[in-house]
């Protein structure tokens, strides 16, 4: 049974939560087991448009987007209070509904507890500027909130991906529709149950849970959509920038990834080993900015190689909240099959599976969607394990013989959202950082992140950013206002 009250979820709509218009709810399974823990409500296109008007309706008639933006930040600061006091209720309802081990739920909880801090700090400071232009005049600008702005959220980090958009979204003064993932929509419910307590206004803070297509794209295709942030898949990134642009609508992509890590031989390789198995074994390799490439010097292939695969073998498997646990299991059956595909593909290319590449094999855990921790050696650079997002606990590698190669290497693939590199030299590792393609670059780090650092990806990992002060910008346009004080009928 589900933490956090009831079993049953229901959307949250104008403050108010309720089974949508078709009176349907689907389970939601434990990833462990892959029995139902909860049930959440399935929305319809009629309950999305709802959503939109009734969001629209507060952008403009309440006191949220024209009021002094401290207040903003006051209420985003008793929000995140209110997520912090009931941390370990949201981080046990995460871990049963994703899977993730309970440690990393924890982390989650208090990631977004930071974001909500730092955005309500932010609320105050949504600043326009003064230009200098000729004559008697004032020119200046103000950013003003776009209106009612839609989040899509996937499934790997539940409530942290949707708060990511939608702190910002309302410290610069808009309403917000949420549609998390269908497979896990219990802590955005939850989360958005708690916005009536922390003051805002009934419908600036909205959820809708049901089907992407059926109710993401309601959402996007509705004519109050200001904007629109997605974080997902590079198929339905696609479709969403289509829909979008018919209207021209601002839009933020968070993608794919297939992080590369490049290791020089002068590395620090206990610790470079150690941040590898966090950044792919970590969530259970479900991680966009995952280290998924191993890009080692050739000097040191073996010997390091050894090292990896030793944190592997070594790691516990088991349900998100057992005791101990370090990797949980997938999200879905669907997910574990997509994962044991593409090692049986790259083992047909003549791929050779260092370690893992099976289901785990403790009979206490054959129900849920468990995979072994896995590491797969020469599989040839074109074959779809080394190209494609696997989105699990699967590491690839190849080797290098110098600098050149290595970022020629790290380079080749259609991602560019999070690259790392280990070395001792400071030149190797500035010059190696500027020319990697990618948003951003660790150095002698696993993949780590702030709410006051950019989250960005090029290439095929993105367009636009988020976190970061900036990240008010996309949600605020700019407007333009010259002012002529001038008493002088003659034209200046
Ligand atoms: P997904 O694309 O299947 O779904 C993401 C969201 O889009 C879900 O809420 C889904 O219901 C919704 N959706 C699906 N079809 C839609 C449609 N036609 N119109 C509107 N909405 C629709 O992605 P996923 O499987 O939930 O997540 C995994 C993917 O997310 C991976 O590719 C991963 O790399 C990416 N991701 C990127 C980041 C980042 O910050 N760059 C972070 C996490 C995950």
């Amino acid at each position: 049974m589900a933490a956090l009250g009831e079993n049953r979820f229901e959307l949250v709509i104008g403050g108010e939560e309720a089974p949508g218009t078709r009176g349907e709810h689907r389970p939601v399974l434990d990833p462990a087991n892959n029995r139902p823990m909860a049930e959440a409500a399935v929305a319809s296109r009629e309950d999305a448009a709802h959503a939109m008007e009734v969001a629209d309706k507060a952008f403009r008639e309440s006191n949220w987007a024209a009021d002094d933006g401290a207040r903003r930040g006051k209420a985003l600061y008793r929000l995140a209070s209110l997520v912090e006091s009931r941390a370990e209720s949201f981080a046990r309802l995460e871990t049963l509904n994703m899977g993730k081990p309970l440690r990393e739920s924890r982390g989650d909880i208090a990631y977004v507890v930071r974001t909500l801090e730092y955005f309500a700090g932010a609320a105050d400071k949504v600043e326009g500027e003064t230009i200098p232009v000729p004559g008697p005049r004032i020119d200046y600008t103000l950013r003003e909130p776009l209106g009612v702005t839609v989040h899509i959220a996937p499934w790997n980090y539940p409530l942290l991906l949707s708060v990511r958009s939608v702190a910002p979204a309302l410290a610069a003064g808009n309403s917000v529709v949420l549609k998390p993932a269908s497979l896990t929509p219990l802590t955005a419910v939850a989360f958005a149950r708690l916005a009536k307590e922390a003051g805002l206004p009934d419908g600036i803070l909205n959820v809708v849970t049901g089907s992407g297509a059926e109710v993401g794209e309601a959402l996007i295709e509705d004519r109050r959509c200001a904007s629109v942030t997605f974080t997902g898949s590079g198929d339905v990134g696609h479709h969403i920038a289509e829909l979008a642009a018919r209207r021209f609508l601002p839009l933020t992509l968070e993608l794919g990834g297939k992080g590369p890590v490049v290791v020089f031989a002068d590395a620090d390789l206990e610790r470079a080993a150690k941040a590898i198995g966090y950044g792919i074994f970590g969530n259970a390799g479900q991680m966009c900015w995952a280290a998924s490439r191993l890009i080692v010097h050739e000097s040191i292939r073996a010997p390091f190689l050894e090292k990896v695969r030793g944190i592997a073998e070594g790691l516990k498997l088991g349900p998100g909240t057992a005791e101990g646990v370090e990797m949980g299991p997938l999200v879905s059956r669907d997910q574990l099959e997509r994962v044991l595909d593409y090692v049986r593909d790259a083992r047909e290319n003549g791929g050779h599976v260092v370690v893992g590449g099976t289901k785990a094999d403790d009979p206490a855990l054959s129900d849920g969607n468990f995979v072994r921790p896995t590491i797969l050696a020469d599989v040839p650079p074109t074959s779809r394990a080394v190209r494609e997002e696997i989105f699990g606990p699967v590491l690839t590698v190849s080797s290098f013989s110098d600098m050149e190669e290595a970022v020629r290497t790290a380079n080749d693939t259609p991602y560019g959202l999070l690259a790392a590199l280990w070395t001792r030299d400071l030149a190797t590792a500035h010059s190696v950082a500027r020319r990697l393609e990618s948003g951003m670059v660790v150095v002698n780090d696993s993949p780590t992140t702030y709410p006051q650092t950019p989250f960005a990806g090029v290439k095929s990992s993105g367009v636009g950013f988020e976190q970061g002060f900036r990240a008010l910008d996309t949600f605020s346009r700019r407007k333009n206002i010259l002012v002529n004080v001038g008493t002088s009928r003659k034209k200046g």
